[in-house]
């Protein structure tokens, strides 16, 4: 979760994209700011263990993370005061953040970017922790990203090192395991239409 000047749209590509961790760990969050407020995705992103304090060290004294509930207000949602359970990893918690500025081009940036975060703040969608462990035991791994249309890594699975849909000709599949003509070079088109179009995609371990 961060922030990045640019008009941003939703993909509508609906192919899935394999790559490393590291290659897309390389790949920068464009900011749309989606993942930083529940109601921008109608409520499906939420806090898991929010503390009591609601980070207040991280907010001058006031709640950073605000759980919200759906209202019959203008926009569906309002604020409630925490409660117990919020703190507990098992509770998803509609939230709004205090530090989000939204901004008139649609997306929304961090107000705090560059002050100490909520340690989860930095690990979506990429860095979050057993996230290595998780691809190299299963070989292929959905980002979960599948509410955020508008995120840098949407429709991205990470593979391990090596996986065959890495490899340069086989990278060009769908997650229906065809190979995606228009992203061959000519010159391959014909021999994969003779080999009938289509591979296989990576598929979990377990
Ligand atoms: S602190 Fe920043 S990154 Fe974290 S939820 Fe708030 S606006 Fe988003
Ligand atoms: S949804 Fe993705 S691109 Fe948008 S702010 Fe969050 S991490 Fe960045």
């Amino acid at each position: 979760m961060s922030g990045a000047p640019g008009p941003i749209e939703p993909m509508t590509d609906e192919r899935r994209r394999y790559l490393t961790l590291a290659e897309a760990r390389a790949l920068d969050c464009n900011g749309c700011g989606d993942c930083c407020q529940s109601s921008r995705t109608d409520g499906f992103w939420t806090w898991g263990a929010l503390p009591r304090d609601q980070y207040r060290p991280f907010m001058d004294g006031q709640p950073l993370i605000i759980p919200v509930m759906r209202s019959g207000d203008l926009d569906g949602w309002r604020d409630r005061d925490w409660r117990p359970g919020d703190d507990s990893d098992a509770t998803p918690t509609p939230f709004r953040c205090s530090a989000f500025r939204p901004q008139e081009d649609g997306r929304g940036l961090c107000g705090i970017h560059t002050q100490e975060r909520p340690t989860k703040c930095g690990e979506f969608p990429v860095h979050m922790i057993g996230q290595d462990r998780d691809v190299e035991a299963r070989g292929v791994m959905h980002l979960e990203t599948s509410a955020f249309p508008r995120c840098t890594w949407f429709r991205m699975d990470a593979v391990a090192a090596g996986d065959p849909a890495l490899d340069p000709l086989r990278g060009c599949v769908d997650s229906d395991g065809y190979v995606v003509l228009g992203e061959l070079p000519p010159s391959l088109i014909d021999g994969w239409a003779r080999l009938g179009g289509a591979t296989v995609p990576p598929t979990p371990r377990g």
